[in-house]
C-alpha cells in the first residue's frame, strides 16, 4: 500500500455518507420504498371521493399524527400468534362487521373487551389453550362493497355506505357523499377505543389481552400511519391488518401494503381463490415463513368448503409459506330474507364443521374463528327454527352480527369439532 492509497482509505472513512451509519435515516428511507411500492400499484375498493386533493391533505395531515399502535404492541402479538402457530393457543377474532363513530365511547368498549375477554375465557376453559383474543376494532371503519352505488330513495342513485370513516350510513344522497375529513374522525375515535382497550388489558398477562384489528382497506388512511419501527416498518393503524377477499389481488396496492409491514396480517379466502393464488399470497404476505406472521381467513360458505378448501390447503401445505388457519363462517354464507340481509346460523355450524374436518384430514391445525358479533341481544343473523325472523333489534348497518347465544353455540361447535 502506498501512502496515497492509505490516505485515500482514511478520506473515505471519514467520509462514509451519514444517512448509511444513521440507522433512523435508514429506517424512514425503508418506509418511504415501502410506500412508493403501494402508491405505485392499483388500490381496488377506493370510495368514489369527490375531491382526491382534499383526500391528499387529510394523508398528509394523518402523517403527522402520532401512530395510533406501537411496535412492542404489534410484537408481543406477533409472539402470541406465534403460540397459536405451534398449536399451544388458539385464536379468537370478533366484533362489528363496520364500528360506528358515535360507538368510540369507554363503556360501550369495555363492554366489547369484557364479552371477547369472556369467550377467550370460555375456549381456554373448554380446550386448556389460551385464546389469543383480537377485537375488530379501533378501526374497522372501511368497508368494501359488492357495488359503489345503490338506488336513493327519492330516484337516482347514491354511494353505498362504505363505512363511518367514509360516509353516513342514512339513506340520504347527500349523507352518503364519501368525506375524506372522517378519515381524521377515523383516527381520534381509533384512539379513543385503542385508550380504553389499553385500559381494560393494563397488567394482564400477553395471552389475556386483548389485541386489535381491521381491515386494510382505505388507503389514505393506511399509508400515513405506516411507521418506521426500531425493527423494521409496521402498521401503526392497528395491531393486526386483514386483506379482504375483494381487494386480495396479488399485483394490487393492498397485498403491497400489508407485505410491507411487520405485524401479523391476514387474507380472506373466498370460493374464487385459485390454490396457486393463494399459495403465491402466503410467499408475498410471509416471505421469511415466520410462524404465526400470516392468517388465512377462509370464507367460503357452508355449501363451498368441502369443494374448495382441500385443493387450497394441500396446496399451501405443499409450496406455501406457513400459515395459521382460521375459519370466517360469516362472509361466505350472507342470505336475503325480504330485503334484510341476514345468515343462518346452521350455515355457519356446517361451515366450521367442514373446515375443521378438511383441515384435520390434511394434518393441518384448525386454530380458530373470525366471527361478527356483538354483546348486544340482537336478532340479526337467524336460526333456521325460526317460522319467520323478525328482526326485531337489527342495528348493524353493514353485516348482521351474532348475538351472545348464536356466538357461543358457534364457538362450542368449533371446540367440540377440535377435541
Ligand atoms: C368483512 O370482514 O366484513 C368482509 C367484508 O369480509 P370479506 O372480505 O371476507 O367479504
Ligand atoms: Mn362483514
Amino acid at each position: 500500500m502506498t501512502h496515497d492509497d492509505s490516505a485515500t482509505l482514511e478520506v473515505l472513512c471519514c467520509c462514509d455518507p451519514p444517512e448509511v451509519l444513521d440507522p433512523a435515516a435508514y429506517r424512514d428511507a425503508a418506509v418511504t420504498e415501502a410506500l412508493t411500492e403501494v402508491t405505485a400499484r392499483p388500490a381496488a375498493q377506493q370510495p368514489p371521493w369527490p375531491h382526491p386533493f382534499e383526500v391528499d391533505a387529510v394523508e398528509a395531515e394523518l402523517s403527522e399524527l402520532p401512530g395510533l399502535t406501537t411496535e412492542d404492541e404489534v410484537d408481543d402479538l406477533a409472539r402470541a400468534m406465534a403460540l397459536v402457530a405451534r398449536g399451544d393457543a388458539l385464536v379468537l377474532q370478533g366484533g362489528d362487521c363496520a364500528e360506528r363513530f358515535h360507538e368510540a365511547v369507554p363503556d360501550l368498549v369495555r363492554r366489547k373487551v369484557d364479552y371477547l375477554q369472556g369467550l377467550a375465557a370460555m375456549m381456554r376453559a373448554a380446550t386448556g389453550l389460551p385464546s389469543v383474543a383480537v377485537g375488530r376494532l379501533a378501526g374497522q371503519y372501511g368497508k368494501p362493497r359488492s357495488s359503489p352505488y345503490e338506488p336513493a330513495p327519492t330516484g337516482g342513485r347514491m354511494a353505498a355506505y362504505c363505512g363511518d370513516g367514509v360516509n353516513a350510513p342514512e339513506a340520504e344522497p347527500a349523507r352518503r357523499v364519501p368525506d375524506p375529513r372522517r378519515l381524521r374522525t377515523a383516527y381520534d375515535c381509533a384512539r379513543a377505543v385503542l385508550r380504553e382497550v389499553r385500559r381494560a388489558s393494563r397488567g394482564k398477562p400477553l395471552m389475556e389481552r386483548v389485541h386489535v384489528a381491521h381491515e386494510l382497506l382505505l388507503m389514505p388512511y393506511e399509508r400515513p400511519l405506516v411507521r418506521a419501527g426500531v425493527r423494521g416498518p409496521f402498521s401503526a393503524s392497528t395491531h393486526f391488518g386483514w386483506i379482504g377477499e375483494r381487494t386480495r389481488d396479488l399485483g394490487g396496492a393492498h397485498v403491497a401494503l400489508a407485505a410491507a409491514v411487520r405485524n401479523p396480517v391476514g387474507v380472506k379466502i373466498g370460493p374464487t381463490a385459485a390454490p396457486d393464488d393463494v399459495v403465491a399470497l402466503t410467499l408475498a404476505l410471509n416471505p421469511d415463513g415466520v410462524p404465526g406472521k400470516l392468517c388465512l381467513i377462509t370464507r367460503y360458505g357452508a355449501a363451498d368448503v368441502d369443494r374448495s378448501l382441500p385443493e387450497v390447503a394441500r396446496a399451501v401445505a405443499r409450496r406455501g409459506a406457513p400459515a395459521v388457519w382460521v375459519c370466517d363462517p360469516m362472509h361466505g354464507n350472507g342470505i336475503k330474507v325480504g330485503d334484510v340481509k341476514t345468515r343462518l346460523v346452521e350455515d355457519m355450524l356446517t361451515e366450521v364443521s367442514s373446515f375443521v374436518r378438511v383441515l384435520t384430514e390434511l394434518r393441518l391445525r384448525p386454530s380458530g374463528l373470525h366471527l361478527e358479533l356483538t354483546p348486544d341481544p340482537v336478532t340479526e343473523c337467524v336460526s333456521s327454527q325460526e317460522a319467520e325472523p323478525l328482526f326485531a333489534d337489527y342495528r348493524s348497518t353493514c353485516d348482521p352480527r351474532l348475538n351472545p347465544e348464536q356466538s357461543v353455540a358457534v364457538i362450542a361447535h368449533f371446540l367440540d369439532r377440535i377435541s
